[in-house]
């Protein structure tokens, strides 16, 4: 353990210093106030021993000081020293963010006896800092996992459903276009038919990653929908450039040329897309948009497969961006 020991006395300071160095800590030592929160900033002790009276910045003044030292996170003991023993001497002491008060002249057994005790607190606080640290890495890790989806790695329908109100509501507020790209892999119960069960897995987990590839911008939500289906959310996206990404994610996934034997569209995995694209209006919930894409994409699916269909060319379309 580091401890820093400010004392204006030299004598005493060096006393102090040489007595603290016997009991196997580090020391480093300060002549006034200013001098101690310069060491304290620069050492990092594990604990300070402060004398009260010091010319120019006291050790009260030290130790408020300490205390509102921005860079240093953790909690590290303070302990005055002092010939004074009155009660208001002591409460200032404490109230300015000290943790004890040692009356000069120091029993030396008495000295160790608190430098153990303030060694004992600094590791207790140490190791529940640590926990701490562990515990929010861990609900990290654990969020994430409620937000992806175990087979294709990207996000999930729950994390999707979250984006989709929070950028409605956000699109609404703005007067912005949202547009939402459905995808819905052709034909994919005969593959699994053909191919098997664990080969569709893998199908669908690499069709997954080229879309996902196609999207550039971060605020681009690429989400598994639910089995073979796929969601994009798009803020701050017209239907130009939506078509233009569901365009690119059908060539992308045609490109892959994986195997579909049972398919009738093509002799490999393609993809319908319905695409939908609005400005959000008051008469309007969010579902408007689901339904908007999920018609395009069901229209995709009557046409033949393998396409992009635009919800404001569809028949009965409302208010389309
Ligand atoms: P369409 O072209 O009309 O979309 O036909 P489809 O066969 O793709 O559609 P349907 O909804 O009839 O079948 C979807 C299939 O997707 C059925 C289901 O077994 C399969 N599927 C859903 N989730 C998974 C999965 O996680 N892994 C695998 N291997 N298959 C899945
Ligand atoms: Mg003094
Ligand atoms: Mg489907
Ligand atoms: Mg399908």
């Amino acid at each position: 353990m580091k401890v820093l020991i400010a004392d204006d006395s030299s004598a005493l300071r060096q006393a102090l210093c040489a007595q603290v160095a016997q009991f196997g800590y580090t020391v480093t030592s300060a002549v006034d106030g200013a001098d101690a929160v310069a060491k304290f900033q620069f050492d990092r002790p594990d604990l300070v021993l402060l004398d009260v009276e010091m010319p120019g910045m006291s050790g009260l003044e030290a130790a408020a000081a300490i205390r509102r030292c921005h860079d240093c996170d953790d909690w590290v003991p303070i302990v005055f020293l002092s010939s004074h023993t009155e009660a208001a001497s002591i409460v200032a002491g404490i109230r300015v963010g000290g943790d004890d008060y040692l009356t000069k002249p120091i029993a030396p057994e008495v000295l160790l006896a608190k430098l153990s005790v303030m060694e004992r607190l600094a590791t207790m606080r140490h190791k529940l800092v640590q926990a701490q640290a562990e515990l929010a890495t861990k609900n990290e890790e654990l969020l994430s996992l409620t937000r992806h989806d175990a087979l294709t790695g990207i996000w999930n329908r729950r994390y999707h459903d979250e984006c989709l109100d929070r950028e409605f509501a956000r699109a609404l507020r703005q007067r912005e276009p949202l547009a939402l790209l459905i995808l819905d892999v052709d034909h994919f119960k005969r593959y699994n038919d053909h191919y098997g069960h664990p080969a569709g897995d893998v199908c669908l987990r690499t069709v997954a990653q080229a879309a996902h590839a196609v999207f550039k911008r971060k605020t681009d939500v690429f989400a598994r929908y639910g089995g073979e289906e796929f969601s994009a959310l798009l803020p701050a996206t017209d239907e130009t450039g939506a078509c233009k990404l569901a365009a690119d994610i059908r060539v992308a996934i045609s490109k892959l040329r994986l195997p579909h034997a049972a398919s009738s569209v093509a002799a490999n995995v393609t993809v319908s897309i319905g695409c939908a694209c609005l400005v959000p209006d008051r008469d309007h919930a969010v579902e408007h948009l689901l339904t908007l894409a999920d018609r395009a994409l069901y229209v995709s699916k009557e046409r033949g497969r393998d396409r992009v269909t635009r919800a404001s060319q569809l028949a009965g379309k409302s208010q389309a961006a």
